[in-house]
């Protein structure tokens, strides 16, 4: 008998793996070729799939931005929030199978106070998945907020909570591919009624799931999310992250520690910068009117109607795509 040297059973299995994903991301090539300028990806296995050897080999994802790996909740990190950084939204996998969200981001009358993710209607014992590769931070139980909830960190910076699950069925420090199940839908903590409290947050900021993520349709709302603490955030297409340099430099545009050599790229980027900004688009949802845009955008319904060529009974189809700065 005899037997490969592992070694060599491994230069096999890359060989095959490589060979898998290159069909997968010429098909997507080819996908991407014929698709409109502003095609969301969707979840694509070849995607989750380098996330995950990332996620692997590196141990703590985003290491390169939160200053230690623990299983502690906490909100503040200490540490000083990039100038702006990409959150590649790519590889997204929708938490749950519904689709009804509940209730929305933002300030609750009822409650005075503001809530900070997004509530998705589930049943007892729905599966929950995780929203993107990564590695378990908390697997944690608070009978007064989240009930039985987890946290995540991922490769691109997020960190995701689920609240109110019934289960949870990964452990803290476990690694986890986007769409596997980390717990079953529930009703435990502060809730009224079995839903899931999905949470965005980078560096300890709260993001509006909402401002990234479309949940009736399970897909993302652009490929990229520039987050900013200096300007506004926003969402990028593909092309338009892809012209962006790396997150080591555009945390740094304008900073105080600013080297010559960079500023050739900070020229370059500041221009795609300018360029981006035409894009501050809204795709027309059920439910959507000129004014609740406006509000969602912080801008005016004449100006809505300026921007987009547009009157007041203009009659609003979902799907269409309305600028809004
Ligand atoms: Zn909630």
């Amino acid at each position: 008998m005899h037997f490969l040297k592992t070694t060599e059973r491994k230069r096999i299995f890359m060989t095959a793996f490589l060979a898998a994903v290159a069909c997968v991301t010429f098909a997507q090539d080819q996908l991407a070729s014929i698709a409109p300028i502003d095609k969301r990806l969707r979840v694509i296995d070849s995607i989750s799939i380098i996330r995950m050897l990332e996620v692997e080999s590196q141990g703590d994802p985003a290491a390169s931005l939160y200053p230690e790996w623990n299983n502690n909740y906490t909100t503040q990190y200490g540490v000083e929030m990039p100038k702006e950084y990409k959150i590649d939204l790519r590889g997204f996998h929708m938490p749950c199978e519904s689709r009804r969200v509940t209730s929305s981001y933002g300030y609750r009358r009822s409650f005075r106070r503001n809530h900070y993710g997004t509530d998705i209607k589930v049943y007892v014992g729905d599966t929950i998945r995780s929203a993107f590769s990564g590695k378990v931070r908390i697997v944690a139980y608070n009978r007064r907020g989240y009930g039985k909830y987890v946290v995540v960190r991922h490769h691109n910076g997020l960190e995701t909570i689920y609240g109110h699950m019934s289960k949870q069925l990964v452990k803290e420090d476990q690694v986890v591919r986007a769409g596997e199940p980390i717990g079953l839908g529930g009703n435990t903590g502060r809730s009224t009624g079995s839903h899931l409290h999905f949470e965005t947050r980078f560096l300890g900021k709260f993001i509006d799931p909402e401002k990234m993520f479309d949940f009736q349709a399970h897909d993302v709302l652009g490929d990229f999310y520039l987050f900013s603490s200096v300007g506004r955030s926003r969402l990028l297409t593909a092309e338009e992250g892809d012209k962006l340099p790396d997150n080591t430099i555009l945390a740094s545009v304008g900073g105080p520690t600013f080297e010559a050599d960079k500023e050739e790229q900070s020229k370059r980027f500041q221009e795609q910068r300018r360029e981006s900004i035409r894009t501050h688009v809204h795709k027309v949802r059920k439910g959507d009117s000129l004014s609740t845009i406006a509000r969602k955008y912080g801008t005016s319904v004449n100006r809505l109607c300026k921007l987009n060529n547009i009157t007041t009974k203009t009659v609003l189809r979902v799907g269409q795509i309305l600028k809004y700065s």
